[in-house]
């Protein structure tokens, strides 16, 4: 049984109530390209089961964790970035600067990334 939250956006895209731009699904998680792309290639990997962030996953669902990980690479496969490499960056908490309220790891590649900044 899937936790759902109404007023999530990224609920309402596991829903089909807001269109997204779907690269990769399986019974548990969704990958869909970002609407705002930081890279040529950027897509954002979730449990379809809502979680706060990955903090919260990790105790509340590790099962989930091996999956959104799991389904980033197949996400990098399907993009053509799995051989030249990628970032996988999960934003946690108003200082880690995230946005939506619902576990996400972002998929950036297609050009160099260069170092992690703040
Ligand atoms: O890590 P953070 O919470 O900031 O990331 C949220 C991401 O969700 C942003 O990169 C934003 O562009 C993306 N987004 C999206 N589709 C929406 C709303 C937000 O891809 N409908």
């Amino acid at each position: 049984m899937s936790v759902t939250v109404t007023d999530c956006l990224f609920c309402r895209i596991v829903a089909g109530e807001i269109p997204a731009d779907k690269v990769h699904e399986t019974d548990t998680v969704v990958a869909f390209r970002d609407i705002t792309p930081r890279a040529k290639v950027h897509s954002l990997v979730i449990p379809k089961e809502h979680h706060e962030s990955l903090a919260e996953l990790a105790t509340a669902a590790p099962g989930l964790v091996a999956d959104v990980f799991a389904a980033a690479g197949e996400v990098a496969a399907k993009e053509g970035v799995a051989q030249t490499g990628y970032r996988l960056v999960s934003n946690v908490g108003e200082d880690g600067g995230q946005e939506v309220a619902h576990v996400h790891v972002h998929v950036l590649g297609a050009q160099s990334m260069g170092p992690v900044g703040v």
